[in-house]
C-alpha cells in the first residue's frame, strides 16, 4: 500500500507528493520540523511537540500554517489513512516559496507537509541492550534551541558515529557534552544524581527530556541540570539518552569506554519503564 502523505492541505499518495524547487526549506534550510512518536496508534507527548513547533516558528517569524488543533487533525488523519500502529509522524514547515533570494517578503505563505514512518519504537534492541555512542565535535550554529532542518552537522556527526559502529554521536564543545546529534544526553553519577545540560541556546529543549525530568522528580530522583565533561561521562555509573523516537535508551559505551559494568543501569531502567507507562497512560505506581 502506497503511503499517504499530507502536502499543502491535501492527502496524496507519496509518489504524487511534490514541493517546489523554490521552496526556502530546500534552498536555505529555512524551515522547522517536529517528530512525534506513535505507539498503539496514539501520539506521545504531542502537546509538547506542538508547543515547541510554535516556539521554533516564532523565533524565525514564520507564521503557524494551521492551528495546533488543525495540525492534530492532520496527524490523526495520517495515522488512520496509513493504519499506523507504531512509528513517527514528521511535520515540516518552511517559510514558503519565492525566487531565490536571501531576503524574504513578510507575507510569504509557509509550506506545510507531513508524513508517517512505520517503525518499532517500544521494543528495540537499543532499548533492551543499550547502545554505543561516539564523541564528535559540535559544529552546529549558535541557535540550537530552534528545531530547524539545517541538519548537515548532525548528518556528519551521525555518519562519523556509524563508522565507529556507534548508534549516536554525543557532541562536544569546550570539553563539555552539549547533547546527542538527535537526542538529549544524560549521565548518572556514583551518588545517583542524574546530570543533563540545562536548556539554553546551546541545545534543543527536548520534549522527552521535559517529560523524563518530571518522571524523575516524581520518583524522588535528583536531577542536576548542569554541564558534564567527556571525562565525567566516561566515569559515570550510568548513561542514557532520550528522544521522541528512542524514548529512554541506555548508553553502555562512550568512545570505546564501557560505562559502569557495560550494561543498562538501574536508574536508567526505572526511568525507561516509568516514562513509557506514563506516556501510554497506564501510570506505574510512583513511591
Ligand atoms: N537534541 C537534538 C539535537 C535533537 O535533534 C532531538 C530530537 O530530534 C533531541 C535533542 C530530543 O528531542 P525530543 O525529545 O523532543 O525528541
Amino acid at each position: 500500500m502506497a503511503r499517504e502523505v499530507y502536502v499543502e492541505g491535501r492527502f496524496v499518495s507519496e509518489d504524487q507528493a511534490t514541493v517546489s524547487v523554490f521552496d526556502r526549506g530546500l534552498l536555505f534550510g529555512d524551515s522547522i520540523y517536529e517528530v512525534t512518536a506513535v505507539i498503539d496508534g496514539r501520539l506521545i507527548d504531542n502537546d509538547l511537540h506542538l508547543a515547541r513547533l510554535e516556539r521554533s516558528l516564532g523565533e524565525l517569524e514564520i507564521p503557524m500554517p494551521l492551528s495546533p488543533e488543525a495540525i492534530v487533525e492532520v496527524q490523526t488523519q495520517l495515522i488512520a489513512r496509513n493504519r499506523l500502529r507504531e512509528g513517527v509522524i514528521y511535520l515540516q514547515i518552511s517559510r514558503g516559496i519565492a525566487d531565490r533570494n536571501f531576503g524574504y517578503a513578510q507575507d510569504i505563505k509557509p509550506t506545510f507537509f507531513a508524513f508517517t514512518q512505520a517503525r518499532d519504537i517500544r521494543d528495540t534492541a537499543a532499548l533492551r541492550e543499550g547502545i554505543r555512542v561516539a564523541i564528535v565535535d559540535d559544529q552546529r550554529w549558535a541557535r540550537r534551541d530552534i528545531k530547524t532542518t539545517m541538519l548537515l552537522a548532525q548528518v556528519q556527526a551521525k555518519h562519523a558515529a556509524a563508522q565507529r559502529d556507534c548508534k549516536e554521536a554525543w557532541l562536544v564543545e569546550d570539553g563539555f557534552v552539549t547533547e546527542g546529534a538527535s537526542s538529549t544526553a544524560y549521565i548518572v553519577t556514583a551518588d545517583n544524581r542524574i546530570v543533563t545540560r540545562a536548556n539554553s541556546r546551546a541545545i534543543l529543549p527536548g520534549c522527552t527530556r521535559r517529560a523524563v525530568i518530571k518522571v524523575a522528580d516524581q520518583l524522588g530522583l535528583t536531577v542536576d541540570q548542569s554541564r558534564f565533561t567527556v571525562e565525567e561521562a566516561r566515569n559515570a555509573s550510568e548513561a542514557f539518552l532520550t528522544s521522541a523516537s528512542s524514548l529512554v535508551t541506555p548508553v553502555i559505551e562512550i568512545a570505546g569506554h564501557a560505562i559502569g559494568d557495560g550494561k543498562p543501569g538501574p536508574v536508567t531502567r526505572l526511568l525507561q519503564k516509568t516514562y513509557l507507562d506514563l506516556a501510554l497512560g497506564s501510570p506505574a505506581p510512583v513511591q
